[in-house]
């Protein structure tokens, strides 16, 4: 029988795969990433055993420990919080990915011999208080990060502000996009959409889709 966690997985795949072709796009080229923050690792496991390769965390305690208990799994970790730089080596330590490079001192303190894989996060919200660099600032940032030691330039992310449409805020990212690629040809990937938005992201050319209480459920209350 299939337990109520691979019942909404199966139900959020086949929703993006309705909303790929809608856009006619094809579905294999899209990365479902599961946001697993502030649930345990037996979660995480339960959704590895159901196949999921692909997990996201935003704090990196809580990660480094899961990512340590469920080492042997072949996960893929995607850090995908705000860093600050003096953890930014212990998180190229366990993850495949970082979604969240928004400046220049975090670009040089995940600087490395071994590859890892960085998105630029921009800022959508005008609000420089808010994690991100804000779009003005994208190809300074890009530049740098061309020229940083180990980190693999795959393209963007943001998360859609409160009180814009979804589908104009992930139109500014796509547009953010088409311009990077102008410098970085190979950065062609977008990190964007989540549990309430993710068709509208799949629409304006989503590659990573960080999808949390859609497939776990109700979040515990973080500790
Ligand atoms: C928590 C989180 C998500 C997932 O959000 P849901 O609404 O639970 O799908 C996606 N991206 C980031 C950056 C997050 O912090």
């Amino acid at each position: 029988m299939a337990s109520a966690l691979g019942e909404r997985l199966a139900a959020v795949d086949r929703a993006i795969a309705d909303a790929a072709r809608h856009a006619g796009r094809d579905p294999r080229e899209l990365t479902r990433i599961v946001v697993t923050k502030f649930h345990p690792a037996e979660l995480v496991r339960e959704l590895a055993a159901l196949g999921v390769r692909d997990v996201g965390e935003n704090r990196h305690q809580e990660a480094a420990a899961k990512a340590a208990e469920l080492a042997g799994l072949g996960l893929n970790w995607h850090f995908i919080g705000q860093l600050q730089s003096n953890k930014a080596k212990a998180v190229r330590g366990y993850a495949h990915a970082v979604h969240s490079v928004d400046r220049v001192g975090l670009a040089d303190a995940l600087a490395g011999r071994t590859p890892l894989e960085v998105f630029l996060e921009l800022n959508l919200t005008g609000d420089p208080a808010r994690g991100g660099v804000d779009p003005s600032g994208l190809e300074p940032l890009a530049e740098h990060v061309l020229s940083t030691e180990g980190l693999v330039l795959r393209g963007v992310m943001a998360v859609a502000p409160l009180g814009e449409e979804p589908r104009a805020a992930f139109e500014r990212v796509r547009a953010a996009s088409q311009e990077l690629q102008l410098l970085a040809p190979d950065a062609t990937a977008i990190s964007a959409g989540m549990s309430g938005d993710f068709r509208e992201a799949i629409l304006e050319g989503a590659t990573h889709l960080r999808i949390g209480t859609a497939i776990t459920g109700k979040r515990p209350t973080p500790g």
